[in-house]
């Protein structure tokens, strides 16, 4: 597992996924998700059950159903396959940063989560 690539500092999830989402092909699974979890945020131990309630059951489907570009920008730069620079979270934080918008009915952080009946 140590060929994983790992988060810069200050690197929100999502931004991550999508950084080594474009190097590395999905392999269905939760892997990277799970990597940078173990690194940056060991305990957030429900991240997995939160992103597989949004539909995300692999890294890829994690950026494709859990969250939405934040802007029209973000979004651009999303369609064309453009990096996307992370504007940075707290340390030991798995909420995404500035340029991502988690789906509705879902909270992150604060230790708080429920699902909405959408
Ligand atoms: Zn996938
Ligand atoms: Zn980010």
């Amino acid at each position: 597992m140590t060929d994983l690539p790992t988060p810069v500092d200050h690197e929100c999830l999502i931004c991550f996924l999508y950084r080594v989402g474009s190097d590395h092909p999905c392999k269905q699974s939760l892997r990277f998700l799970k990597h940078y979890r173990d690194l940056v945020a060991p305990r957030a131990t429900a991240l997995e059950r939160k992103v597989q309630l949004l539909g995300g059951y692999c890294d890829c489907e994690v950026l494709m159903n859990a969250v939405r570009p934040a802007s029209a920008e973000t979004a651009r730069l999303l369609d064309a396959g453009k990096d996307i620079v992370c504007h940075g979270v707290r340390r030991g934080s798995i909420q995404p940063c500035d340029q991502w918008l988690m789906r509705r009915g879902v909270q992150w952080g604060g230790g708080q989560f429920r699902r909405k009946s959408a």
